[in-house]
């Protein structure tokens, strides 16, 4: 990379398309993206996939704009590696390589899940937290041992935002249906301050330090289908599935010694997931971190920043190693950077 020249990150593992700038000296700038909305049904990889080649030009112009750039101006490419849906990560790497080859500068695939850890650092100002990435496809609770970001728990079968979108869209609410849930969930209590867990009790699944949500999702499916209220079902969900994860992330705070918990991924918009964190951790004299929305969600801001961090310790993608590697796993990348 040429001194004095931004870095650009491209994400695409899965419903977004999001391009994101780091300065010269990695301080992170809000993004440009675009998500797929299906009507009906999730997200198919392969329409996803084309809609972030239809919109990529665009958005890249876009992103560009916002801090009066051109091309020129950058001097590192960063985009997402893996994990991800295959067809998805093959529409950003197609496009990271054009660009990486068009303007002869570094490309650097990076780790999707280490990048959400990362954006939450910089910005929270954390420095060894236990991470609490929470979101469509991932559940997981992580933390810095030897070298590597470990996966000390993590759901066995599907993620929570995906536990979440699926009982939504069983009642009709579109993808994304987990801010709706919040805010039936809301509803409820407000208009229910007394209402007791034990009328909607559901399934309370910690196996170990791992999570489970399907059959939670199958068990307040049937709730609601037997007669009681969405709201009240949409709130009993909440707070199952995210006492489980804080449970968990309790747990890992505990097992290392650490004592900061910082949330990442989708989920982690969620008001009262931010709230069961703050608790838990002021009950143990910890501190809980939870990165702006925009940083929550998946964006490329933060796969600018860690391909600022990796390019800063020597790391380099050439072409031939670009592929992509859809099942990448969080504790797959060395941490190289401080
Ligand atoms: P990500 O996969 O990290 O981009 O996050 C997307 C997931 O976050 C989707 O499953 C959304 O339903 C979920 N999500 C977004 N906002 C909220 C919220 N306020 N409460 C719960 N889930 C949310
Ligand atoms: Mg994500």
């Amino acid at each position: 990379m040429v001194e004095g020249k931004w870095t650009l990150g491209l994400e695409s593992t899965a419903h977004t398309l999001s391009f994101g700038l780091v300065d010269p000296n990695g301080i992170p700038y809000a993004s440009k993206s675009a998500s797929v909305r299906p009507d009906e049904g999730g997200i198919h990889p392969r329409k996803a996939a084309e809609h972030h080649s239809e919109h990529v030009g665009r958005i890249l112009q876009e992103i560009l704009e916002t801090q009066d750039l051109t091309i020129q101006d950058i001097g590192l490419m960063a985009f997402s590696q893996g994990p991800g849906l295959a067809p998805c990560l093959r529409a950003g790497a197609a496009a990271a390589r054009s660009v990486a080859s068009l303007r002869n500068i570094p490309l650097i695939g990076v780790n999707h899940c280490v990048a959400h850890i990362e954006i939450g650092r910089q910005q929270c100002g954390c420095v060894d937290p236990v991470l609490l990435y929470a979101s469509g496809g991932n559940t997981q609770i992580i933390a810095r041992l030897e070298g590597r970001y470990r996966v000390l728990g993590e759901t066995l079968d599907i993620g929570i935002g995906n536990m979440l979108d699926k009982f939504a869209r069983v009642h009709g609410i579109p993808f994304p249906g987990g801010p709706v849930i919040e805010k039936l969930a809301n509803n409820w209590v407000e208009e229910h301050p007394d209402c007791s867990l034990v009328d909607y009790s559901l399934p309370y699944v910690v196996q170990g330090m791992d999570l489970a949500f399907s059959g939670l999702l199958t068990a307040a499916v049937n709730m609601v289908s037997r007669g009681a209220p969405l709201e009240a079902v949409c709130w009993s969900l909440q707070e199952h599935a995210f006492a489980a994860c804080i449970e968990v992330a309790e747990r890992a705070l505990a097992h290392t010694g650490k004592d900061e918990l910082l949330l990442g991924g989708g989920v982690a918009c969620n008001e009262r997931l931010r709230n069961m964190s703050e608790i838990m951790c002021q009950e143990r004299g910890g501190k809980s971190f939870v990165p702006a929305k925009m940083y929550c969600i998946d964006n490329g801001t933060m796969i600018a920043r860690l391909g600022w961090l990796e390019w800063q310790s020597g790391r380099e993608t050439s072409i031939i190693e670009s592929g992509i590697n859809q099942n990448l796993r969080t504790d797959d990348t060395p941490i190289v950077w401080a």
